[in-house]
């Protein structure tokens, strides 16, 4: 893949603008997006050092030193040893970039402050500063190899919610659903699931975050799956909601009005739209349904290497929509003892406006 190296580039040219020394990447995802070197490093050291005006490097374990090589970086790879100190390594090799000033960027949210204190062992002096919003903006905007890893990643989510439907069975526990699920897509080969598997059931469906446990599977219950497949990476995020056996009145009102505010949210998706006011969107269906109270988090989130990514599709967000974001929209009706409905899909806002890379069906379905 040759894009990679770009978004190399990118970063260096930025420091370059930014009094950058240097900066230090420690965050897994972020070195495999700027890499594609796979790396989940456990309690070891992993860091990759990038320079305004000298040649970057990465430290790893030794034991992954042949795979960083092979990866897309194509740069120095310094490994260490079990029985060796890293942060001596990591000084040597800074030392000889020779750097005399600027500032030393770092991810702050996801860096241990032990790793910060072994930073300032070699150098007092400088000042620290954050890097994650230049990362979390450059992930934002996918190119097209990210939006077919993305693409795959929905489509592997749309076959998981039907086994997830074919397994519904009287009598039958949410985690033995799950089981199910997960058991099929990994005879299939697709063993990495974005977060833990979802399925809810009756008025377990009503809490949005709710834990899956041993309440077995009763006529009239709603049933709501909310999972995700990563493919080379990259996660998907698809919610379905289906009914069992049969749908009360007011079950029946709750999803369609959902529904509505789900369709009507991903058609409202355009370039230079108000975030916040596409969670508006869905938001006034849902209120003016009577279900606005019920509603009780944001629209939806952005979505790629990470299951939770910026945007936040929330009614505060002041930024605006702009081509190659993927996001969720997943409105979600919540009424304690009746159940909840969550309808979550994932989308890409192309050039020509908005499109969803996951389609499952969703209209109301009664499973018999
Ligand atoms: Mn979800
Ligand atoms: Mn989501």
């Amino acid at each position: 893949m040759t894009f990679l190296p770009d978004k190399i580039e990118k970063v260096e040219d930025w420091l370059k603008h930014h009094d950058g020394r240097f900066a230090y990447i420690a965050d897994p995802i972020n070195v495999y997006y700027l890499t594609h070197f796979k790396c989940d490093p456990h309690e070891r050291f992993l860091g990759l050092f990038l320079f305004p005006d000298r040649d970057p490097f990465m430290v790893c374990p030794e034991l992954e030193v042949g795979q960083a090589r092979a990866s897309s970086f194509g740069r120095e790879v310094i490994g260490y040893r079990d029985d060796q100190d890293p942060w001596a390594i990591v000084g040597a090799a800074l030392a000889s970039r020779k750097t005399v000033s600027g500032k030393i960027y770092l991810e702050p949210s996801t860096l241990p402050y032990k790793k910060v204190l072994a930073l300032k062992t070699l150098y007092n002096d400088a000042p620290l500063a954050s890097i994650e919003n230049l990362l979390a903006t450059m992930r934002n905007i996918k190119d097209k190899d990210e939006l077919a890893a993305m693409k795959k990643a929905g489509e592997m989510a749309d076959y998981a919610v039907g086994l997830g439907i074919e397994a519904i069975k009287k009598g039958r526990t949410e985690r033995a659903i799950i089981a199910e699920i997960e058991y099929e897509l990994a005879k299939h080969g697709y063993s990495e699931m974005a977060f833990d598997t979802m399925v809810l059931t009756g008025e377990n469906s009503a809490a949005p975050h709710g834990y899956p446990g041993t309440r077995q599977i009763k006529e009239g219950d709603f049933v709501l799956f909310d999972l995700g497949v990563v493919i080379d990476g990259y996660c998907s995020d698809i919610t379905r909601t289906v009914c069992y056996k049969y749908a009360s009145d007011e079950q029946r009102k709750i999803y369609r009005t959902c529904l509505q505010a789900n369709k009507a949210a991903i058609k409202a998706a355009q370039q230079g739209l108000r975030i916040g006011d596409l969670d508006g969107v869905a938001r006034k269906i849902i209120t003016d349904a009577g279900y606005g109270d019920y509603f009780t988090h944001r629209l939806g989130h952005g979505l790629g290497l990470g299951e939770h990514e910026e945007p936040s599709m929330s009614a505060a967000n002041d930024g605006t929509l702009a081509a190659g974001m993927v996001f969720t929209v997943e409105p979600g009706i919540y009424v304690p003892e009746v159940g909840g409905v969550r309808i979550e899909d994932d989308v890409y806002l192309s050039e020509d406006g908005p499109v969803t890379l996951t389609h499952y069906p969703k209209e109301l379905q009664i499973i018999s």
